[in-house]
C-alpha cells in the first residue's frame, strides 16, 4: 500500500477570510474550493500547487478537533495526506505494522474523499491520513 504522492497539507488558521487572501498572493494562486466538512466540525478551503492541495482548515466548534488544535498549539500544520489506491486497506495495512489508528476504516472527507487518520503517537508525532478518490 505505497502512497503514490502528498495529497495534501492540512493548516489549521484561525479564519479563513484572512487567511485565504494570504496563500492567494502567497501561492499565486487562486482558492477554487470552500467547503464545510460538518463531521469535522470545520470548514475548508483548498489551493492546487502541482498534484498536491494545500487545505485550510478553521474551527466551527471550539471542541472540534481542530477547534482544540488551535486551542493546544495556535495556527500551524495539522496533517499531512498521502494519496493511496484505497484508504480502508491503508489503514488495515498500518495496524498490521503495530501502527494504532484513529480510523479503523475510512469515511468521508472533504472533495467526496475517502480519509482515514494514523495516530500521532505511533507516527513520530505527525498527524498522517490515507485518502483515496
Ligand atoms: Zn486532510
Amino acid at each position: 500500500m505505497k502512497p503514490t504522492h502528498i495529497e495534501h497539507i492540512g493548516i489549521a488558521v484561525n479564519s479563513l477570510e484572512e487567511s485565504i487572501p494570504f496563500y492567494e498572493t502567497l501561492l499565486g494562486s487562486k482558492c477554487y474550493n470552500v467547503e464545510e466538512v460538518k463531521d469535522q466540525r470545520v470548514k475548508t478551503a483548498f489551493f492546487l500547487i502541482g498534484q498536491t492541495k494545500i487545505e485550510l482548515l478553521e474551527s466551527t466548534d471550539p471542541e472540534g478537533p481542530i477547534g482544540k488544535f488551535l486551542e493546544k498549539k495556535g495556527e500551524g500544520i495539522h496533517h499531512m495526506a498521502f494519496a493511496v489506491d484505497n484508504a480502508s486497506d491503508a489503514l488495515a495495512a498500518a495496524a498490521s505494522q503495530g501502527i494504532t489508528l484513529i480510523d479503523k476504516v475510512s469515511r468521508k472527507g472533504a472533495e467526496g474523499m475517502n480519509i482515514g487518520f494514523l495516530h500521532p503517537r505511533s507516527t513520530h508525532g505527525v498527524l498522517i491520513e490515507f485518502c483515496n478518490k
